[in-house]
């Protein structure tokens, strides 16, 4: 049987609520009849069945998608995370909380690097929204879904109607990719109900992610720097 994680929550009366770290296998265990459960203080510094969880679940999409064995991509992975960061040998039953967050993170930007799908849920409580925002920029896929569809690079400072779209110095905007469907509700519901709904914003990207990415070519950001110093100028001398 799964061990869970019980978080206090309140007490009502004399029952006491705890929030479960996995109610979906939390619920099977109640399904197949079991009501009662030991409950002891959590050791802090191991690793959660949450992140468990979240660990064979990319696991099998890298699997499904490159058609390697489930046991071979963890082998591999945890090979070179070792490798990577240096430290040894570790096992998914018993390394620390934050061994195990260092290793989803690796996982997940392995997945981005090499266009593998996977399950955006993953990444709550694991990536923070401004590195997810800038994979997905980077890698070109839907901050929101992960589809990589008729993908577009939002505004997320509106870019005003006078403005011309062809003409943007996107050194000064915060930007996120977004498909069509989520680009159409940003405009729908308007960005700071988006922000509130889907928990990210836009970020600046350097300059050369702008041009790697293409965004911008190199004579553009000279232009539009060209025109600042004119602007600049004849603020001083209007
Ligand atoms: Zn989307």
């Amino acid at each position: 049987m799964d061990n869970f994680e019980f978080k206090f929550d309140r007490i009502v009366g004399s029952k006491v609520q705890f929030e479960v770290d996995d109610l979906d296998a939390f619920k099977k265990e109640l399904r197949k009849g079991h009501l009662k459960f030991n409950a002891s203080p959590a050791d802090h510094n191991m690793i959660s069945n949450a992140q468990r969880k979240k660990i064979y679940a990319l696991f099998r999409d890298i699997s499904d998608y490159t058609g390697y064995e489930e046991q071979e991509v963890k082998n591999r992975l945890k090979l070179q995370f070792s490798y990577n960061t240096g430290y040894g040998n570790f096992s998914l039953s018993n390394c620390t909380k934050e061994l195990a967050t260092q290793f989803i993170r690796f996982v997940i930007e392995f997945c981005f690097r090499y266009d593998i799908p996977f399950d955006s849920k993953v990444m709550e409580n694991t990536i923070d929204a401004e590195r997810r925002v800038f994979l997905c920029l980077v890698h070109r896929q839907c901050t929101v879904c992960g589809s990589r569809q008729g993908l577009q690079i939002n505004h997320e400072d509106t870019v005003g109607m006078g403005n011309n779209r062809n003409h943007i110095d996107h050194r000064n905007h915060r930007l996120e990719m977004l498909c069509f469907k989520h680009h159409s509700e940003f405009h729908n519901i308007g960005a700071k109900a988006f922000a509130d709904k889907y928990h990210f914003h836009g970020i600046k990207l350097s300059d050369k992610s702008i041009l790697s990415l293409k965004l911008m070519s190199q004579k553009q950001m000279d232009e539009f720097d060209e025109e600042y110093k004119r602007q600049k100028e004849l603020n001083r001398n209007g």
